[in-house]
Parts: C-alpha cells; sequence; structure tokens
C-alpha cells in the first residue's frame, strides 16, 4: 500500500463539502494537541487534515481522516 503515492495525487485538490468537520476556527476553548503521527508522516497539509477531539485532553489534535490516536496521551476513543 502506498500512501504517498496518494497524497500527491490530483485528488488532493478536490475540496471537501464544508459539512465534513467543524472549522477549527469555529471552536472556542480548546487546547491544540499537535498533528497526528500518520498525516507528520504523510506531510499533509493543515488544509487536508482532519481535527479529531479527544476527552482526556480536552483539546483538538488534526490529522489523517482515519486517524484515531491522540499524538499526546495516545487515546483512541474520542
Ligand atoms: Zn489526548
Amino acid at each position: 500500500m502506498s500512501e504517498d503515492d496518494d497524497a500527491r495525487s490530483p485528488a488532493e485538490v478536490v475540496r471537501f463539502p464544508q459539512s465534513r468537520t467543524a472549522p477549527p476556527a469555529s471552536v472556542g476553548g480548546y487546547k491544540d494537541l499537535g498533528i497526528g503521527a500518520m498525516a507528520r508522516h504523510l506531510n499533509m497539509r493543515e488544509s487536508q487534515m482532519t481535527g479529531h477531539w479527544c476527552s482526556p485532553c480536552n483539546g483538538m489534535w488534526f490529522g489523517y481522516a482515519f486517524e484515531v490516536e491522540c499524538p499526546q496521551c495516545g487515546n483512541r476513543h474520542g
């Protein structure tokens, strides 16, 4: 499975519908927990990343849409 090839495909310029995830700017008072390991590995841009909520950290981290692990505490249950 070649993730790097997928990341450079023409699909990356396609904008997803805004209903996918609330933009970070609209979320108030959360902690920024950083970037997920997979998104870092893929060199994803912020516009390609999805926000994930982590209850133990009480904050948001950003990463690949299918990533589930908080980069701060390793929690995988949101
Ligand atoms: Zn966490």
